[in-house]
């Protein structure tokens, strides 16, 4: 028998099927030790064969192989998928599925010492603790040496060890990180509005589900109803949530309704812990895979049910190759197993909907809270009226009042501040106005270096006002602070308020986040100031005031996608007031108290904010009505990378002049950002109208010979920094 292997080597050079020979117990999707070149090197078995074509005398054999294979027959199709869509080699995509501790071997499985009887034999008549010990083993069957020496003392067991009347097992053991948290609980009884939207759920006969219900509306509730069910029928589940909602307390929540049957994989579990919630999945007892992106690979078989929790949200887009879209992935594995997946959001990304609203997907919806609890109400603070009044703080008197009410009723308050858009967008103080580029609409970006404000999308250039254009005013700049300054500036002002505050530089460390968090949960704090990591997910129940203190700044990052973000930003925060028995408030600060996504956010009103959105990406062309591509270029040497850009330009452009129509942009430059990490960066930016050239942009791309140099494609990028 012959077997075709993929060596564990990402390289294009090698990303090619080697032969072996190889003996029965091979099958495909095992992994392999097989000799390459001067050394022996690992591979994986993507199938097993009658005949080669590889002379005998060149011919090597397989060496050694694990005992059952680690990837399975879907695991394999999908690869290949996965492989000839992005145009990554084989051994980076087998990767995708395999825990890296797999790889490096540095994880070994973790047994203990069982008991079992032996021979017959016959203690002497007074040395009861070794008459115990086989009564006990005939009783009880195997038991773990470390009960039996705790029970009987260890003399006795050797004893009988030595004479035979025992014998000593290995057996494996999986670490489980999370045992003892969440007791088992039964389930919640669905309101009948929850009934209502999982009968809809079970009833379409369309893959794909939306279930678009606002925050509190009970989701969660649902999604667990729908994998319980799977479980009874013998099936098994996959639950995807963003990184950041892995909080402790979804952890125990899962676990009080599924027990060890839930199997949890994420960033901050040891390494031997991850190895082993893997294992649990693909032979141990676990049928639930719960975890962020990567979870989307879990070695689980016989799949019932997919769900993607909070759909809309960024981190499903891979930033590492291969740069895979976690929905891509879920579809294939739900017509694999001919399961449903189910999309959840209070927000879902404008295409997202857009597919629903095409009746692509089903489309389910949640409008109201759980036990009509009301939304928490919104006020807008006009922060240019602020301005005019001589308040240069970055608190509005409105948020003022509020919080010192919130503070004196013992409440707690989440101060949000939206940094990541704010250090380079041009904004005039007085009158709100921001620069934005004539050909895109999208806000322009300030180049300190060549004082000038560029469009990342069409590389205009304009020059840097020294008035407000608008206005004449001579408050145009940027605003925008951060939140360090925020925290000094609050305890100034609540002289006796706890204050934590939560961002990269204050959650760094594996437990970072849940430090604090925890700390703010148990109301060790009274105002949590935080960037976006405050915004997702968190249930604290004593937090009736959220606090946006600048709602402008992420509306102007240049990013066709801006508005959407910020929409969702704030009906995400906003959704962390009020969550229990007292009304929430929530006090939005802005320099553009009429724009429309904060008003349609203000009011909770998704459907006109997509209507606003849908019609303004149809006029300006941004996607889902055009695709962006963009390919990156970048590598330690300025010249090379250059170099390897321009060559991957000179392919692309024959893809470009045979068929203009097909693209509303193609050029070649710089990055937006220069450099990262000591990396250069170019890039050569497309805007699709017609996606069906993507296949020729992979291919032309694959075809560059990539020297130390990497070159990828990301599409509709989440970033275009
Ligand atoms: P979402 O995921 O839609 O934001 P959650 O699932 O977090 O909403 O539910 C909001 C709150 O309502 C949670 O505290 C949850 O425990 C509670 N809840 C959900 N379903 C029910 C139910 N059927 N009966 C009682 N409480 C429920
Ligand atoms: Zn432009």
């Amino acid at each position: 028998m012959y077997a075709e292997v993929i060596v564990d080597i990402a390289h294009s050079d090698v990303d090619k099927i080697f032969d072996y020979a190889c003996g029965e117990e091979i099958s495909a999707g095992m992994r392999v030790a097989v000799p390459f070149g001067r050394g022996v090197t690992t591979g994986f078995v993507m199938r097993t064969k009658e005949k080669t074509d590889v002379p005998t005398e060149k011919l090597k054999s397989v060496l050694r192989a694990d005992e059952t294979p680690a990837l399975t027959e879907e695991a394999l199709q999908l690869a290949d998928r996965i492989a000839l869509r992005y145009r990554v080699p084989m051994a980076l995509v087998l990767r995708l599925f395999l825990p890296a501790e797999m790889r490096t071997g540095k994880v070994s499985e973790k047994t203990h010492t069982v008991y079992v009887l032996g021979d017959d034999y016959t203690p002497a008549p007074r040395a009861q603790k070794q008459w115990q010990i086989l009564s006990f083993l005939k009783e009880n069957g195997e038991t773990a040496g470390t009960v039996l020496k705790e029970m009987f003392g260890a003399a006795a067991l050797k004893a009988l060890e030595a004479a035979g009347a025992v014998k000593a097992e290995a057996r494996r053991i999986f670490r489980d990180p999370y045992r003892g948290i969440g007791k088992l609980q039964p389930p919640k009884i669905l309101t009948p509005a929850q009934r209502a939207a999982l009968d809809a759920i079970e009833g379409t006969e369309k893959t794909v589900t939306l279930l678009h219900g606002v925050t509190g509306s009970g989701k969660t509730e649902i999604y667990l109803d729908l994998i319980a069910d799977r479980l009874a029928k013998g099936q098994t589940a996959i639950f995807l949530v963003p990184e950041i909602s892995l909080t402790p307390q979804m952890l125990s929540q899962l676990r009080a309704r599924f027990g060890e049957r839930a199997a949890i994989l994420h960033s901050g579990l040891s390494a031997g812990e991850r190895f082993d919630e893997w294992e649990r999945l693909r032979v141990g007892g676990a049928r639930i895979a719960i975890g962020a992106r990567s979870a989307v690979f879990a070695p689980v078989s016989d799949v019932g049910i997919i769900v993607i929790d909070e759909e809309h949200d960024g981190s499903y887009s891979s930033e590492s190759a291969p740069r895979y879209n976690t929905f891509d992935i879920a579809y294939l594995r739900a017509r694999y197993h001919k399961c449903k997946l189910v999309l959840g959001s209070a927000t879902p990304s404008v295409e997202t909907y857009r597919r629903a609203k095409d009746g692509e997907f089903a489309l389910v919806e949640l409008p109201d809270r759980i036990n009509a609890r009301p939304m928490p109400k919104v006020c807008i603070a006009d922060m240019r009226r602020e301005v005019r009044r001589g308040n240069a703080t970055a608190f509005s008197s409105m948020l003022r009042e509020k919080l010192a009410s919130c503070l004196a009723e013992g409440n707690q308050a989440i101060l949000f501040l939206n940094r990541r858009g704010f250090a380079q967008t041009a904004i005039c103080r007085d009158c709100g106005y921001v620069a934005k580029c004539k050909n895109c609409d999208v806000a322009l970006t300030y180049h300190s270096d060549e004082n000038r404000l560029k469009c990342h999308y069409c590389e205009a250039r304009y020059k840097m006002p020294s008035a407000c254009p608008e206005c004449g005013g001579h408050r145009f700049g940027y605003v925008g602070m951060g939140t360090q300054r925020i925290v000094h500036d609050l305890q100034k002002l609540y002289p006796s308020a706890r204050i934590l505050r939560m961002d990269v530089d204050t959650t760094r460390g594996k437990e970072g986040h849940l430090r604090i968090l925890k700390q703010f949960s148990e109301h060790n704090a009274d105002i949590l100031v935080g960037t976006q990591m405050v915004a997702k997910g968190h249930d604290f129940p004593s937090v009736t005031l959220v606090g946006i203190l600048d709602a402008d700044m992420g509306l102007h990052i240049p990013d066709y996608r801006s508005g959407e973000r910020t929409f969702q930003l704030v009906t995400q925060v906003a959704g962390r007031s009020g969550r229990a028995q007292a009304p929430g408030e929530v006090v939005l600060q802005t320099y553009s108290p009429e724009n429309y996504i904060l008003r349609f956010a203000a009011s909770y009103d998704y459907a006109g904010f997509y209507a606003h959105e849908i019609a303004m990406r149809e006029a300006m062309m941004f996607p889902p009505f055009s695709k962006i591509v963009r390919v990156l270029a970048t590598g330690d040497d300025e010249k090379e990378t250059l170099a390897a850009l321009k060559e991957t330009f000179e392919e692309l452009q024959k893809i470009y002049v045979k068929a203009p129509e097909k693209f509303l942009f193609f050029n070649k430059m710089h990055a937006p950002i220069k450099r990262i990490r000591n990396k250069f960066r170019y890039q050569v930016l497309m805007r699709l109208k017609d996606p069906s050239v993507l296949k020729e942009i992979y291919a032309a791309v694959a075809a560059v010979k990539q020297r130390d140099v990497l070159v990828y494609i990301e599409e509709n990028p989440e970033s275009l920094s």
